[in-house]
């Protein structure tokens, strides 16, 4: 029997794609840094069973009506915010994506982004790189305590608690955001429920967490900016697309807040020149929440699973 045709997106090392051979006809853009162009992605989805693509990838309505036989989109991320879903839904593309596998690497990322930015790491070294380290003083490069202090998670939902998790053994008191309420969370973590304007004015650590929905797009404006304490670190790892950047931009370069670290940006990739990267209190990172070989492999992994199990007639493991 024929096997299905897989398009790849990026190239991806052989030690994980080798196992799948026998089950797929693997294609893929050979490329480990560049994404694959626009016109190359819809050429190679016409003649595509399935597609492994990355958040770089936008899949949208004219992707799928170029794609004729397309029968599965397997994203590597769990936020599946570059995937028109409705589009897939109306040609019947089942779409998957990489939750749980992530979680707890990600949860690593935002809580060592949120201890960078409170003890000033980056600009700490960089302090030391660009020869300024002379003298000792009581306060040279004082930054704030992140342990006894009040978090703020905005989408308590797998990162969210596992974040929280880590803010626990800090001696954190630990407050949250979603549209509905987690009691398991409030149990085990001892998290309280506020409303989100509630949140904002206690927490002196404010993380965000969410999905990027019409509803989450630029959540963390100029007002909420402005709730928060002039203390106040902001921490994102969700999607650059829930904060107005400029309005970021304005509340640390006037001291509303303190400072903030960032693992996102509404136009990705950034480069040296963007503001944000111009403020010595901004810890910036090119979106390495997931970032570690372990992970990224079982990411790669799950992407691969879910394609093999549409293949064989059962249900994707994790479908959007
Ligand atoms: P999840 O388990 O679905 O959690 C998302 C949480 O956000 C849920 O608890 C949800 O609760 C809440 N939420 C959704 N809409 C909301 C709204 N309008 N207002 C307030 N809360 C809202 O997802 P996850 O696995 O933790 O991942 C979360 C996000 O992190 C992903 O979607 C992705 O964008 C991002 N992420 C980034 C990286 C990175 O590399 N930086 C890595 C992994 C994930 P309710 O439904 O009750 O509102």
């Amino acid at each position: 029997m024929k096997k299905p045709v897989i398009f790849i997106t990026r190239k991806i090392p052989e030690a994980v794609l080798d196992p799948y051979r026998k089950s797929f006809e693997l294609l893929m853009w050979d490329e480990e840094e560049t994404p694959v162009p626009r016109d190359v992605l819809l050429q190679e989805a016409k003649g595509a069973d399935g597609v492994l693509c990355l958040l770089t990838e936008k899949i949208d309505r004219e992707f799928f009506d170029t794609a004729g036989s397309l029968k599965v989109v397997a994203n590597m991320a769990v936020g599946f915010d570059n995937i028109d879903t409705e589009a897939a839904k109306e040609k019947g593309v089942v779409v998957t994506n990489t939750p749980d596998v992530l979680t707890e690497t990600t949860a690593d990322l935002a809580f060592a982004l949120l201890m960078a930015a409170a003890r000033r790491i980056v600009e700490a070294s960089d302090y030391i790189r660009e020869g300024k380290w002379e003298h000792w003083s009581p306060y040279m490069l004082a930054g704030s305590d992140v342990h006894g202090k009040t978090i703020g998670i905005v989408g308590m939902g797998r990162i969210g608690e596992a974040v929280a998790r880590r803010a626990k053994g800090f001696g954190m008191s630990i407050i949250y955001h979603n549209r509905s309420r987690k009691v398991d969370a409030e149990k085990e973590l001892d998290a309280k429920y506020k409303d989100f304007n509630s949140l904002l004015e206690e927490a002196d650590f404010v993380v965000c967490l969410t999905p990027l929905t019409n509803e989450t797009r630029n959540m963390f404006s100029e007002d909420t900016f402005k709730r928060m304490k002039d203390s106040a670190v902001f921490v994102n790892v969700s999607r650059g697309g829930t904060v107005d950047e400029e309005a970021l931009y304005h509340a640390v370069e006037r001291e509303e807040i303190a400072a903030a670290g960032l693992d996102v940006f509404q136009n990705e990739p950034i480069c040296a020149d963007h503001p944000l990267v111009q403020l010595k209190n901004v810890v910036c990172l090119p979106h390495i929440g997931s970032s570690s070989t372990e992970t990224r492999t079982k990411m790669l992994e799950l992407c691969l699973d879910n394609l093999k199990a549409v293949f064989n007639d059962e249900p994707p493991i994790t479908p959007v």
